[in-house]
């Protein structure tokens, strides 16, 4: 199959190219290089199996040559940085919204109809029951990251209602492993590499959330991708389990060896506002499915901390 993976140069899209390559697909990546690296795919692009092409999906002039002749697109670029949005307020809807409109249009425009799209379990909101359900709703983020990946989505739902397009939109958890580039595992690493006696914890610590490790996660997408065809497909992904920041704190610091290190909670009950201090989905409809988890949260978040250590440490 002839597969485009947008941000194919990022933490998870590089895995996601991995496994194409693998299965013997041939992949284009369209990246800007905001976030991801060349060096996650290097080793395709040198034998030949990934087309890499380094433009702007924010410039739909520009890639719309990159569709033509594709089978399905992988749309995962996107700004990763849900923070940010508290500082700069039109970053996700220019490298969200739009974008996802750009690659859509471009997409019908080029005669592509199959796409997967990577949303988040931040749509589900604040008072969503816990595990979330995929039929829970209304679904009302409360992050302007959160809104772009629901924009994304119903813009994503009308291509499939108005052009016929096939659709596996896939609500993720908090995602890590090997490549991370963000998050709160990568960011305790940077903040004991600078001070191993201290440790900077942002909220009281008790937030808790399911973590799922990017090798189940890109299986989990070609797995449901592989076992459904409905017009819309709707799945979560994440583990069976939660694991709080003290947890993840004990867990770096033990991993790291800065057992001296003391940690400091900046308080309240989240990590920056928008963010949802407690989140767990229900991952019962993959499941379901046939589709085994390899790791649980605390795990992920251990086989996620030796990997980045070596990556960090190394630096
Ligand atoms: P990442 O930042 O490593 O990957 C995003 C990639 O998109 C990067 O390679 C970046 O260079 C590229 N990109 C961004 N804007 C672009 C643009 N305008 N044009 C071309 N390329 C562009 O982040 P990630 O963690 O691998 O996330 C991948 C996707 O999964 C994102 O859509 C993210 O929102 C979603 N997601 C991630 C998590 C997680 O825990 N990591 C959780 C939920 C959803």
């Amino acid at each position: 199959m002839r597969a485009l993976v947008t941000g194919g140069a990022g933490f998870i899209g590089s895995h996601l190219v991995d496994r194409l390559v693998d299965r013997g697909d041939e992949v284009i990546v369209v990246d800007n290089l905001s976030s991801g690296r060349l060096e996650f795919i290097q080793n395709h692009i040198d034998s030949g199996k990934v087309d890499f092409h380094n433009l702007d999906l924010k410039d739909i002039e520009s890639i719309k040559g990159s569709f033509i002749g594709v089978e399905m697109v992988f749309h995962l670029a996107a700004n990763a940085d849900i923070r940010l949005g508290t500082r700069i307020t039109d970053t996700d809807l220019k490298e969200g919204t739009i974008v996802t409109y750009n690659v859509l249009e471009a997409m019908r425009l080029a005669g592509v109809s199959k796409i997967a799209f990577s949303s988040s379990s931040v749509v589900y909101g604040e008072d969503a029951p816990m595990p979330t359900p995929e039929e829970h709703g209304p679904c009302l983020p409360i992050s302007l990251y959160g809104a772009s990946k629901q924009g994304g989505e119903g813009l994503i739902g009308a291509w499939v209602g108005t052009f016929g397009f096939q659709a596996w939109v896939f609500r993720f958890a908090n995602i890590i492993g090997e490549r991370g580039t963000h998050g709160v595992i990568f960011d305790f690493i940077h903040k004991l590499k600078k001070d191993p006696n201290r440790l900077e914890v942002l909220g009281n610590g008790l937030q808790e959330k399911s973590y799922m490790e990017v090798g189940d996660c890109v299986d989990a997408i070609l797995f449901v991708i592989e076992n459904t065809n409905e017009q819309m497909n709707l799945y979560n992904l994440g583990s069976n389990d939660t694991c709080s920041v003290r947890n993840i704190a004990a867990i770096v610091i033990r991993e790291t060896g800065c057992a001296e290190a003391t940690i400091e909670y900046t308080g309240g009950d989240r990590g920056w506002a928008g963010d949802i201090p407690k989140a767990m989905l229900s991952i019962n409809r993959l499941v379901n499915l046939g589709f085994g988890v390899n790791y649980d949260s605390e795990e992920a978040v251990a086989h996620t901390a030796r990997v980045l250590i070596s990556e960090i440490m190394g630096e």
